[in-house]
Parts: structure tokens; C-alpha cells; sequence
């Protein structure tokens, strides 16, 4: 089957259907972070979101980080409130980093489920920690740099990435004129016009885009939009 375009909604219905959705989503950060203390059951739910990313992944890759994560959408809808916004560092775009992070936090969280092992009060409590250690970096990362450099680097957005290599890919046309409107208004920095091609449509990596759509509705040329080819929408 020849790929398609992805329909686009209009701007406004977008833009308020991806906001409602983090802020009914950011209720979840609380709900285990705070919650769990007293009940660390609740840190199941972290279990249960991890099923939901996987799923959502195949079909439409990073799309549970744009529209559904309750940290990014913490960190979009209130840590941007109050952060400085410079820059991202290059380093935190590079993939040695994103790696050793995401080998080190797994490393630690299955070492600490191998301990906690057959109970499940200790098996909640280690998915709660990993989400508090997760917001701890992120706030203090996002209160000086852009509100989701977390995004970035995060190990389970790694993760998405790398199993949708080639699901639900932003794609470049050749009208692009690289005035990098999209990656000023993209939550974690990347830049859609540097993967446009001389001929033909360029392709953004999986893992570098968390398909909110900012830049698919932002850009002057019209020269974005989502395309897979095993996945149509
Ligand atoms: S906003 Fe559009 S035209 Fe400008 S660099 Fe990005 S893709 Fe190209
Ligand atoms: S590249 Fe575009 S769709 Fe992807 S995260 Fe950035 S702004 Fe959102």
C-alpha cells in the first residue's frame, strides 16, 4: 500500500484536545509520587502505563510522549511556568548519553525489582522510586534548560523510539526552506528542516520527535506531516 498523508485537524481542536489530555494525564504524577507513600500499590500504575506506551508505540511511536506521559506533561503544562527555557545541551542530544542513562536506569530498576521480588508492596514502591527519581532529574534539568530536556534523554522514550523506527515517521518535504520555525516551537528541540532532502521526502528519526504535532501545525510551507509505511492512519 503506497503511503499516505495524515489528515490534519484543525489547529485550535489540536491544540486543546493534546492539552486536555496531558492535564487529565499530569493527575497521574501526584496520584503515585504522593499517593504512593501511603498506598504503594499505586505504583502498579507506572506498570500499567509502560503496557499502554508499548502498544500505543507500534502504531504510532513516540505519540504516548507528546500526548500522554504524566511527566512530560508536568513538565509541559507546569514546569514551563517557571523554568529559565535555555537551550537543551548538545550533549543531551547525543546518543552515548541517551544510552549510558537508559543502561543505568534500567540497571537499577531491575536490580531493585530482582530484590523485591514476590512482594508486591516492594515491587510498587520501585516502580514509585523510579518515577521520583525520574521527575527529581527533570525538574531540576527543566527549571533551567527547555521544561522537557528530560524528554530528550528519557530511557523509556529511548525505548519507544527504538521499537518504531519506521511507525508513524515526521516526514519533510522538499518545499522545506530551513527557517526552523519547527524547532522552535518543538518541546524537545529537534529540527524537522535539518532531514529534508534535496528530492523527495525526508524522514525524522523515531526516537527524535514525540509526534505532538507543534511543528506539523506550525510550519509556514506546510512541508510536515506523519506518514508510516506499515502503519496507516
Ligand atoms: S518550519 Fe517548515 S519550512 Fe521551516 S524549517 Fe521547519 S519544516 Fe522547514
Ligand atoms: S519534531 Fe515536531 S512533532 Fe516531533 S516533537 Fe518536535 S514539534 Fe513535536
Amino acid at each position: 500500500m503506497a503511503p499516505k498523508k495524515v489528515k490534519r485537524k484543525s489547529k485550535i481542536e489540536e491544540i486543546c484536545c493534546r492539552k486536555r489530555s496531558q492535564l487529565l494525564m499530569a493527575v497521574l504524577l501526584p496520584v503515585v509520587v504522593v499517593g504512593g507513600y501511603f498506598c504503594p500499590r499505586l505504583g502498579f500504575i507506572v506498570l500499567g502505563l509502560i503496557t499502554v506506551f508499548m502498544v500505543i508505540a507500534s502504531k504510532r511511536g513516540r505519540f504516548y510522549c507528546g500526548w500522554l506521559c504524566p511527566m512530560g506533561a508536568f513538565h509541559e503544562r507546569f514546569l514551563s511556568l517557571v523554568s529559565l527555557k535555555k537551550p537543551i545541551l548538545p550533549v543531551f542530544k547525543s546518543s552515548w548519553f541517551r544510552w549510558l542513562l537508559f543502561t543505568l536506569m534500567m540497571t537499577l530498576m531491575f536490580s531493585r525489582l530482582f530484590m523485591a521480588w514476590g512482594d508486591p508492596l516492594a515491587v510498587g514502591s520501585v516502580f514509585r522510586m523510579m518515577w521520583i527519581l525520574s521527575t527529581g532529574i527533570a525538574i531540576g534539568l527543566g527549571l533551567y534548560f527547555m521544561p522537557r530536556t528530560w524528554c530528550a534523554v528519557c530511557p523509556m522514550g529511548s525505548f519507544q523510539g527504538i521499537s518504531s523506527k519506521n511507525t508513524y515517521l515526521l516526514t519533510v518535504e522538499d518545499r522545506c526552506v530551513q527557517c526552523k520555525k519547527c524547532q522552535r516551537v518543538c518541546p524537545i528541540s529537534s529540527y524537522p528542516g535539518l532531514y529534508k532532502q534535496e528530492q523527495g521526502p525526508g524522514q525524522v528519526p523515531s526516537i527524535e520527535c514525540l509526534r505532538c504535532s507543534n511543528c506539523v501545525m506550525n510550519c509556514p510551507k506546510d512541508a510536515l506531516y506523519f506518514k508510516s509505511e506499515e502503519n496507516m492512519v
